[in-house]
């Protein structure tokens, strides 16, 4: 028996042996296709014999340097890779190795930078039902994840509330055009801003692209513009999650350069190092740098393992292999494929109720009825079912639920390599139709 306490105490994993490109290959069975890059994380896939090299020229070099005392070559680059060209004014990086990491840093960030300049009242954060920042305690607060704060609600912190996510398929109100809607989100922001007191926020939260928890939503034309505006009005920053849709995902770097708005502190992670080493980080803009700079000098924070070198290495390797290899070409173009191929599969399936996402994610969601749009009981856990048969069928796709209050709802994320071809787009699918037929 397993001495890890695995995720399940009731079925153990399977053992990888091995990975190359988008296959996986475990102890036991034929290999199966990364259709989701695990958590939408191996965007170059597994085993790139560059991103190999780059990580053991830098073990071999210096494994680690305490940032205390060093910083180290490769953050330097990557840093510079990131943020050189201040993208929407985003002029710092700071490194971690988790996307719950991040998430700390940038509600940390936000808050010493209102105390450095004189806003000490700001400590209250606003994000959105139905979405996902960590399961680290801060981070997990913040989200909106029901199923998964819940048990530990009593251990949150109080400073975080939830508005309405921008949902169209399960939210907009029949009749309602997109710009009521908005219109109608942006007012409930606005609100929530008054019951809290204007001057007593310090940031509203938000994932460009919901991931996990509602399955790859995105947001109506003009509703980022529309939240930046309600933050702005009052002196709020606005913190853009990009942890699971960034670095790519979306067809561009960020999700947000599709948004119509720049964040003012941005999390990353997943797309960051590929899977190939565990690293996130936060891009800040320069303001509010500067405010620390010119205040306190520090960012009081900080993690024995940030900025690892092997681990800035890995993302150095992976963020040049997109550049050079022209890989957001490639997510734009499998990422139409995608769309059709999962429209002429799924389109007319009864119990698919959505297809929806963007670039090389996207979701198919499970109803039991679709016109009315009813979910299927939680017990019949049918995204865990079609994960199993998709599995079997040859292909890992990553099932999550949630759509309504965390306790109902089902879909799966399809959300592979960047560096897909053509035929890898039709085999997923085929291999995901035969698993959901499979199930439903
Ligand atoms: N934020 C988003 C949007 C995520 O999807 C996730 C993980 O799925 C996190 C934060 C937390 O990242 P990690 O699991 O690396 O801590």
């Amino acid at each position: 028996m397993s001495r890890i306490l695995h995720r399940s105490l009731r079925n153990e994993p399977l053992l990888a042996v091995s990975g190359r490109g988008l296959m996986v290959q475990g102890a036991t069975g034929a290999p199966v296709i990364d259709a989701s890059g695990g958590a939408a994380v191996a965007c170059l896939g597994h085993g790139d014999e560059r991103v190999v090299e780059a990580i053991t020229r830098q073990a071999r070099q210096i494994a680690y340097a305490h940032t205390v005392f060093f910083t180290c070559q490769a953050a330097e680059e990557l840093a510079d890779l990131l943020v050189g060209h201040a993208p929407g004014g985003l002029t710092h990086a700071y490194f971690v190795s988790s996307g719950s990491e991040a998430m700390e840093a940038a509600l940390k960030l936000a808050r010493q930078y209102f105390l450095e300049i004189g806003q000490p009242q700001r400590h209250r954060f606003i994000a959105r039902r139905q979405s996902y920042h960590g399961n680290t305690l801060g981070a997990l607060g913040l989200g909106g994840n029901f199923a998964r704060r819940e048990p530990y609600t009593p251990i949150l912190a109080d400073c975080f509330s939830h508005v309405s996510p921008c949902f169209a398929y399960r939210f907009q109100d029949a009749g309602e055009s997109d710009a009521d809607y908005v219109a109608r989100l942006a007012a409930e922001l606005e609100d929530e801003f008054q019951r809290l007191g204007p001057d007593k926020v310090a940031a509203f939260v938000a994932e460009p692209i919901v991931g996990a928890t509602s399955g790859c939503v995105t947001a109506l034309p003009g509703y980022f513009p529309a939240m930046r505006a309600v933050c702005d009005r009052h002196g709020a920053l606005l913190i853009l999650d990009e942890v699971m849709c960034g670095m790519g995902r979306s067809g561009t770097l960020h999700a947000w350069e599709q948004e119509g708005v720049a964040p003012d502190i941005q999390t990353i992670a997943k797309g960051l190092g590929g899977g190939y080493q565990p690293i996130g980080a936060i891009l800040a803009q320069g303001r509010i740098v500067e405010a620390l700079a010119a205040g306190s000098g520090a960012f009081k924070h900080g993690h024995t393992y940030q900025a690892h070198p092997v681990a800035c290495a890995a993302a150095l390797a992976v963020q040049r292999i997109i550049r050079e290899d022209n890989l957001l070409a490639n997510v734009q173009a499998m990422g139409a494929r995608l769309e059709t191929a999962l429209q002429e599969r799924f389109g007319n399936h009864a119990n698919v109720g959505d297809i929806r996402g963007r670039g090389l994610f996207w979701a198919l969601e499970f109803v039991e009825d679709r016109a009315s749009r009813k979910t299927f009981a939680p017990a019949r856990k049918i995204n865990e079912a079609v994960k199993d048969a998709a599995m079997a069928a040859g292909v890992m796709i990553y099932p999550m639920g949630g759509t309504i209050d965390g306790r109902q709802g089902d879909h799966v994320i399809i959300a592979p390599p960047y560096i897909a071809r053509p035929e890898d787009i039709d085999e997923i699918v085929a291999r995901l139709g035969r698993a959901v037929d499979a199930v439903l």
